[in-house]
């Protein structure tokens, strides 16, 4: 290979440019019209009836928002994976909440069930159930612990965008389920984000909130520009967590080939998975159960290996990039304090390396990243 091959590499097309030009020739930037066109179109998407979806700046703020929206008494404790991305711990914090860190499934490395119940206290009042990669949390489980206890379940979608899991799109189980469009993370808005809830009124809600508290944003004042049109009222302490035209442009044109996002990377997993899987010493990082499944969409393709330090030596040699999606949240120095134990996170996170998978990613690209770790194991 003659260049270095990109860990991440988002699908970008003439039609996206010619999307967001659309913003750009009619001089509004900011939030606007585009922005809820976006989220009807995401509502249409997961048939979801209008106004149960609104798009944010990023997957973080719409954690932080739907953490916010549940109203949990200060300092209630939540659970959550510890292989996780630092947002789904951060917001738990920044909404006065305790995390308590989760160990996951040897084998989907989702939220295990039986540490679940486990950890649960009295003062338990919500779950984050993060679809690791893509692999779905097992949801009928986590949603029946939720009714036996009255847990607000919030599903970090970061991961997935548009798997349907037993008949239910991943999102769509829970109270609240928060996506991501960091470029990144699958289609794209350049960073972006998008919450969706079970109950309207939160998302009448969090349109206040991503808005400063503001009752009315600006498209709204002055599409109704009446006397007083100017008027507005602030109910809550909110953010600056909006989407802007702009982003919404690039998200309705990368909507419309979402399929084939998914599809070109389900693509490759299933390349990776004939070409490794016979490897001794090597393991898929994921079962990837919804890999038959037309519908499903993972983030990551990774391995298990003893010997990972060495591989990552190889791979660098031969320009491959390749990354570690995580060391476990619970050992950041951040959250030394918090007592917890989660020795299946720790043990795979030692074995874990993830390699390039992306839509933007070509067969040749994905072929030779083969090549160069069966030639390691040979
Ligand atoms: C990337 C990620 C997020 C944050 O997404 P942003 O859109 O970048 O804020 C949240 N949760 C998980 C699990 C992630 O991997």
């Amino acid at each position: 290979m003659s260049h270095t091959v990109r860990l991440f590499y988002p699908l970008i097309d003439e039609d996206d440019a010619r999307s967001i030009a659309v913003a750009l020739d009619e001089a509004w930037l900011g939030l606007g019209k585009h922005v809820y066109e976006f989220e009807q179109l995401w509502e249409k998407r997961f048939s979801l009836e209008p106004g149960h979806a609104a798009a944010t700046n990023s997957a973080t703020a719409a954690l932080h928002l739907a953490l916010l929206l549940s109203d949990l008494e200060p300092g209630s404790e939540v659970l959550v994976p510890a292989l996780t991305f630092i947002s789904s711990v951060s917001t738990i914090r920044q909404a006065g909440h305790i995390p308590v860190f989760v160990d996951v499934d040897e084998d989907t490395l989702t939220l295990s069930i039986s540490d679940l119940a486990n950890k649960v206290t009295p003062k338990t009042k919500a779950i984050v159930a993060v679809h690791y990669g893509g692999e779905p949390c097992d949801m009928p489980s986590i949603m029946k612990l939720s009714q036996e206890k009255n847990l607000v379940v919030i599903e970090d979608c970061a991961h997935t965008q548009g798997s349907v899991y037993k008949g239910v799109p991943l999102g769509c189980w829970g109270h609240f389920g928060c996506f991501s469009f960091e470029e990144k993370k699958g289609m794209t808005t350049g960073d972006g984000g998008m919450i969706v809830a079970k109950d309207p009124s939160h998302i009448a809600r969090a349109k206040h909130i991503r808005w400063l508290g503001i009752d009315k944003d600006t498209w709204q004042r002055s599409s109704t520009q009446t006397h007083h049109g100017w008027y507005y009222e602030i109910h809550e302490l909110g953010y600056k967590y909006n989407m802007n035209n702009l982003a919404a442009r690039l998200g309705i044109s990368q909507l419309s080939k979402l399929d084939r996002i998914n599809s070109i990377k389900r693509r490759h997993i299933t390349t990776y998975l004939k070409r490794l899987s016979g490897i001794p010493g090597l393991k898929p990082l994921l079962p990837y159960s919804l890999i038959s499944d037309p519908s499903s969409s993972y983030w990551l393709f990774g391995i298990r290996v003893a010997e990972r330090d060495a591989l990552m030596n190889s791979l660098n040699d031969n320009n491959i990039s390749y990354g570690m999606h995580f060391t476990p949240i619970n050992e950041q120095p951040l959250f030394k304090e918090s007592i917890s134990t989660t020795p299946v996170t720790s043990r795979i996170s030692e074995q874990l390396i993830t390699l390039p998978l992306s839509p933007g990613h070509s067969d040749e690209e994905i072929n030779y990243v083969c090549d160069v770790i069966s030639d390691f194991f040979k």
